[in-house]
This record gives C-alpha cells, structure tokens and sequence, in this order.
C-alpha cells in the first residue's frame, strides 16, 4: 500500500514556485500577491488562512489578510471585494468559506473579478473548465489531479466514483476526471444524499473519491481490493484524550481500509496541502497574465 503523502509533494511543488519566484525577483518582475479575506472567528476557516499565507511567504509570494468581524454587512463585504478587484498590486485573492450565515455567498462569488478568481469559483472558470478551456480550476479538485499526476495513477478508463456533489470538491472533480486528458478519460460516477445504496457504487470503483464531510463514512466493506482511495474530508472528532480535545479525521475509515487498497490519501497530510500548493501556482498564473 502507498500512503499519496500530499504534505511531502506540496514541499516539492513548493520548492519549485520558489525557484521560479526567485527568477522572477531577479528579473525585476512582478512578485505574485495573493489577499485572502477572512471574515469573523470560525476556528477551522483561521487555520486555513493562516496556512495559506505562511504557504506564500514560504515561496516568497506577496501575501495580504483582510480580516473583518462577523458583524460586517453585505455592502461592506462587496465593498472589500470591489476594492481587491481594483487594487493594481493584488494578482489574485480568496474569500475564505463559510462566511456568517448572514451573508450571501453567492453574490460575494459573482462579485469577484474572474481574473482574480483564483479560487476558481466564479461562474466565468468554472463555465471555462467545462468548456476546456485555459482558466483558474478550483484549488482542492486541481490539487487532487496534481496529485494523481505526479504519483503516476492511471486514471485512464477507470471506474472513478466520487462522492459529494459540492460546487468546490465534488462537481469540479467530476468534470476534470472526465475530460479528455491526462490524468483524466475516466468512466466517472458522482453518488450524493439521495444515492441509493452508496456502498454497492463504492465497491465498482478504481478510484474513490470521498468529500462528503461525515467522519469514516467510507469503510472497509465498502472499497474495492487494489483501489486508489482520495480522501478530501477535514472533520474534527471529539477526543477527549488530545490537548485540544479534538482529533482530525477523513471521510474514509483510514486504519480499517489501509490494508485493502493499493494507496490512500491521509488526513491531515493528504489532499489538504495540495489543495494549497495548487491555489499558489493559480496565483502565479494570474501574476503572469498581467
Ligand atoms: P459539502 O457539505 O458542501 O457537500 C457534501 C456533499 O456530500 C453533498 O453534495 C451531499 O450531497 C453529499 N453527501 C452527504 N451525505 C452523503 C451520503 N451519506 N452519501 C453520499 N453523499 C453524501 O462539502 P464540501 O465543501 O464538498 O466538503 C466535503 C468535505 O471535504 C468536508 O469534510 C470538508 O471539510 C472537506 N474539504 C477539504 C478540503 C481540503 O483541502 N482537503 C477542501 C474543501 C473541503
């Protein structure tokens, strides 16, 4: 069994933006920025941010937070948004999610300049994806490709079944999976709330996919002999016997399904530092088209 060790490949990757930052600054060129807006306290949305800035200064990127309170409004939200789509400086920013439940997510998305988007959230990318053409593909689905790429996993007419149908993880990778690419050209099948009979699905599969965000959903029973297992889940469990009281866990049963699968994503450690990694180099993207 191969562990896909996205921690020690995002390093690598980074390595490699480094490099080419470097030769940028050398060059007197433009050093790539990414802003991130992070809107009120949620624990799980601060870590996130805070990894993704070190992330850029690790390479040697420009980075900015925007932090406001919970308490901002719509208006002043969009207002944040119209200024970091005007600022020359700002190659690219993220607004991170889930943002307070008064806000509207979707309009903040619409609001936000495709050419900055480089989340790949906006319909202008994600209408490109799908059309196959050049564009910002969304980070966590982008990362995963990355990582079948480098480790080599033929995906070529494979049975890929992916669970979760979200607009971030589930959907994109769909379409990325399908297209006619490598990695890609894979028989692809999406299972979400109203599947019926998920397990029987999960068992015809090559390779799983699982972004559902419900802890060790996906079991031993439930895996194919010699399947490739991503893992996108970041769940906190309560574990009274860590310091923090809490312990982070995948959508996969990891220690039950090891034993069964030809390699597997771990959580944390797995698709998470690729998800990263793979907004970095769309941020790079974007300094470059300007
Ligand atoms: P979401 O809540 O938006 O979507 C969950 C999906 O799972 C829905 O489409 C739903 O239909 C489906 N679902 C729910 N119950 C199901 C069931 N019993 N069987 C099959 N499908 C079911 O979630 P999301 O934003 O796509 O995130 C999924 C998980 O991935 C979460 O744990 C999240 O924290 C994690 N995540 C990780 C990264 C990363 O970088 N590693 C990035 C984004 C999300």
């Amino acid at each position: 069994m191969q562990v896909l060790d996205g921690k020690a490949l995002a390093e690598t990757i980074k390595d490699e933006l480094k490099a080419e930052v470097d030769a940028i600054r050398q060059a007197a060129g433009k050093i790539p920025h990414l802003a991130a807006v992070l809107v009120g306290e949620d624990p799980a949305s601060q870590v996130y941010v805070r990894n993704k800035v070190r992330a850029c200064e690790q390479v040697g990127f420009r980075s900015s937070l925007v932090r406001r309170p919970a308490t901002i409004t719509q208006t002043e939200l969009l207002d944040v948004v119209r200024e970091l789509n005007e600022d020359p400086d700002v190659d690219g920013f993220i607004v991170q999610l889930p943002l307070p439940g008064h806000l509207d997510e979707e309009a903040v998305n619409l609001a936000i300049d495709p050419r900055k988007d480089v989340d790949g959230f906006t319909p202008d990318n994600v209408g490109r994806m799908t059309l196959g053409l050049d564009c910002y593909l969304p980070a966590t689905p982008n990362g995963i490709m990355i990582m079948l790429e480098r480790y080599g996993v033929e995906t070529s007419g494979k049975e890929v079944v992916v669970l979760g149908r979200s607009n971030i993880v589930g959907t994109p990778m769909t379409i990325l999976l399908s297209r006619k690419a490598n990695p890609g050209n894979a028989t692809v099948t999406i299972c979400h709330s109203r599947t019926k009979d998920v397990a029987a699905h999960c068992r015809r599969a090559d390779i799983l996919v699982a972004a559902i965000g419900i802890p060790e959903m996906v079991t031993a029973d439930m895996v194919k002999e010699g399947a490739v297992i991503i893992d996108v889940g970041i769940n906190r469990v309560e574990d009274s016997s860590r310091s923090r009281g809490y312990r982070l866990a995948g959508d996969v049963d990891y220690a039950g399904v090891k034993d069964k699968v030809s390699a597997i994503t771990p959580v944390p450690g797995g698709v998470g530092p690729m998800t990263i990694v793979s907004l970095m180099m769309n941020t790079l993207q974007a300094s470059k088209a300007k």
